[in-house]
């Protein structure tokens, strides 16, 4: 395929240079290839053409051939347009446009045959359709076809006349340039054979003009399984020649730091899952690799802890810490936390955020080098080029999803030997988004939480309950719980979440004019919002009432109840992590979603599944299935594999999988890329890589 992708699209019969330069700005085709590979977002059924006779109101999309009788403009100002009197000898109907009227009038003509499609308009006895598709008859590609393709274009495009309807022909055309060249396999014949696969050129030609559904199945399971198996194999063969490059440092000895703390400081045993978890980094630390594991566990597993624990692993065998959290607040949190664990031992940990400036932070800065801090905790400002370490053996990543690829790779550079890395996340990935996101980490997992916590009771509420809600939360109060109210925040308006807010904040204070109350919103100065939360953390106030920047890390055991108000406006994933707000302590726990009475559908199912589930993995499924991938957190910063083509990680999770053994089993049987049978595939992962630059950062 190399070839065609060399061949400039703009000479391509039926382009030039104008619509070139449109192909490229809007959908990014420069050659012959990657207008071979993009393909329709939908197919309409254009196998038979109706007679006007036989409309009913009840079509969604016809096929007529027949003649323009007459054209004749109606109207005035905005309400102009053309109509033309159409007929095809058993009635007559109207064709109407209300924009683009020169074009359509200087280019078709009365008292030709022509092929119109589109969907008819029934009132009374008159029949429209409203900007028809409209081909010459002599000249349309659809009669001869069973399913006619639908190309996704844009404003742009369209006012250039780049509709889909041009897009098809030029897919014509592309083809019948084609038509004595031979499009190259790109899978070997015996993976083609074996699973019973679509040659590549007839399922090419099928996923653009398909004769029939079954076809057109075929050439998309064809095509999917091609697209998912070599997403599979590059991550997999990235994985094993970077563990063949890297080296890891070895952290054989388990000294001194972690005997103390584990003996001495503390507080409480680890949960089984915390000791296993624990294990397997400690033999990837001895291995001779470098590590590069994801750590997922619900929110309140104790992640924290078994990160601590690895670091001092690190420093047991001379080497520095690092961990990084994606807000200044969670890194102050982390920071407390650890310093507080720490407590007593000869431990020099540090924080370094953006507000640490002047001499506190060349101070820092110097004694990292010369090794005197052990462990700095901060936020992207760790990663600043002038932040660097004496031996930096270590780093952990909280709450992966908010960093990009691109920071994860920027910490490679700051060693010459890189540092093993832990990744943290709260947010579970569903299996199948994880193989394909991170499918170079190996992967922990916490299935457990630590002992004596209740699961939270969840429970929907229409806002027309609210005076029994607040009875409820009166005597949470008055048993000396806190509370949580938590408003949506609208992106489009930062004002209007204020204002939502600040409405939210003066009903509560009428309502509980015996409680001091807290508010805390992402405008405010993060010291502001610091001494806010520190209020409520040390139960000056009972009530918190907040936008989501409480969504992350803030730790109040005593708050119990967590309410949600406009729940419908919030992810699943989303509710889950404010509702890992509570339950931290050993009170049983409450979230209540509030929303209105009109639901969508989906909504619907959202509130089902939390009042049913605390599972995170479960909710993680269930969220990619109702929103698929692209709306997923993390999703769309990872910059990889989501410019897939026509497969989908939500719906074809099961080939994914199944694609992913066979990569598997080639990797294992053809280590070396060297067998002749596999020529074919090695080759055209070579010429993959080789256009897709980004593959070579995931790290
Ligand atoms: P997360 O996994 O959400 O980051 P944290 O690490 O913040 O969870 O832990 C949540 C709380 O549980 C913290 O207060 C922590 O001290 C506590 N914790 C962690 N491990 C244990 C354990 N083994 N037993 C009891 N409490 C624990
Ligand atoms: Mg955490």
């Amino acid at each position: 395929m190399m070839e065609l992708a060399e061949r400039d699209i703009q000479f391509l019969q039926g382009v030039g240079p104008q619509r070139a330069s449109l192909l490229e700005k809007e959908l990014n085709i420069r050659s012959f290839k990657d207008l071979l590979y993009y393909f329709p977002y939908k197919y309409v059924d254009r196998s038979r053409i109706y007679t006007i006779a036989e409309i009913d109101g009840n079509m969604p999309y016809i096929q007529l051939r027949g003649q323009v009788l007459s054209f004749e403009t109606q109207g005035e100002g905005a309400k102009r347009r053309l109509v033309g009197h159409f007929s095809d000898g058993t009635g007559v109907i109207d064709l109407v446009w209300f924009q683009g009227l020169k074009f359509v009038a200087n280019r078709y003509k009365a008292h030709e045959d022509y092929v119109v499609f589109g969907k008819p308009t029934v009132f009374g006895q008159r029949v429209t359709i409203v900007h028809p598709d409209i081909d010459r008859a002599d000249e349309s590609v659809s009669t001869s076809l069973g399913l006619r393709p639908y190309y996704s274009t844009t404003e742009r495009m369209k006012r250039h006349v780049l509709t889909s309807n041009a897009i098809e022909k030029l897919m014509v055309n592309l083809f019948r340039t084609l038509q004595n060249e031979t499009i190259e396999e790109t899978l070997s014949p015996a993976l083609v054979t074996a699973h019973h696969l679509m040659p590549l050129a007839d399922a090419l030609y099928a996923i653009h003009f398909p004769k029939n559904p079954e076809l057109l199945r075929k050439a998309q399971y064809r095509l999917k399984f091609e697209e998912l198996f070599y997403v599979q194999l590059n991550i997999l063969r990235y994985t094993k020649e970077r563990r063949l490059k890297y080296r890891g440092f070895v952290f054989n000895r388990i000294g001194e730091v972690f005997n103390t703390f584990y003996s001495q400081h503390l507080p409480f045993p680890l949960t089984g899952a915390q000791k296993r978890v624990i294990r397997e980094m400690r033999s990837d630390l001895c291995s001779g690799r470098q590590m590069n594991r994801l750590l997922q566990g619900d929110v309140g597993s104790g992640k924290t802890l078994v990160a601590l624990m690895t670091m001092l692993i690190a420093l047991d065998n001379g080497f520095q810490a690092c961990m990084m959290a994606p807000t200044e607040i969670l890194a102050t949190q982390h920071y407390e936390t650890v310093r507080r664990f720490l407590e007593g031992m000869e431990v020099r940990v540090e924080l370094l955020t953006g507000s640490i400036k002047g001499k506190r932070r060349e101070t820092i800065l110097r004694d990292l080098l010369t090794g005197d801090v052990h462990i700095l905790i901060g936020t992207h400002a760790v990663i600043e080029d002038t932040v660097n370490f004496s031996a930096l053996g270590l780093v952990v990543i909280d709450e992966q999803h908010r960093f990009g690829v691109a920071q994860r790779a920027k910490l490679w550079a700051k060693n010459a030997c890189p540092p093993h890395v832990l990744v943290m996340t709260a947010t579970p990935i569903p299996r199948t988004l994880a193989m394909t996101l991170y499918g170079d980490l190996d992967v922990s997992v916490i299935d457990e939480l630590p002992p004596g916590r209740k699961p939270v009771k969840t429970v929907h509420q229409f806002d027309n309950r609210r005076p029994s809600l607040y009875a409820f939360l009166q005597a949470q109060i008055q048993e000396g719980r806190q509370v949580y109210i938590v408003y949506p925040l609208i992106q489009e308006s930062e004002k209007m979440d204020i204002k939502n807010l600040e409405e939210g904040y003066q009903h509560i204070c009428e309502a509980f004019p015996e409680y001091r109350i807290s508010k805390v919103h992402g405008k405010m100065k993060p010291a502001e919002k610091e001494e806010e939360m520190q209020r409520f953390l040390r139960n000056e106030t009972q009530i918190m009432v907040a936008t989501t920047v409480i969504e992350v890390g803030v730790n109040v055991p005593n708050a119990s109840v967590m309410v949600i108000e406009n729940a419908e406006r919030f992810g699943l994933s989303q509710l889950h992590q404010l509702r890992g707000r509570v339950g931290r302590g050993a009170d049983q726990s409450y979230c209540v979603l509030v929303t209105g009475y009109k639901l969508t559908e989906d909504t619907r199912r959202r509130l089902e599944i939390m009042v049913q589930t605390n599972d995170g993995f479960e909710i993680a499924e269930a969220d990619l299935k109702l929103r698929g991938p692209g709306d997923l957190e993390g999703t769309q910063q990872s910059g990889i594999a989501f410019d897939l083509k026509i497969a989908d990680i939500a719906r074809d999770g099961q080939l994914l999988q199944y694609v992913r053994g066979i990569a598997e089993r080639l990797l294992d049987e053809d280590p070396n890329a060297e067998r002749p049978e596999n020529a074919v595939v090695w080759k055209h992962l070579q010429e993959m890589r080789k256009e897709q630059v980004n593959w070579s950062v995931i790290s």
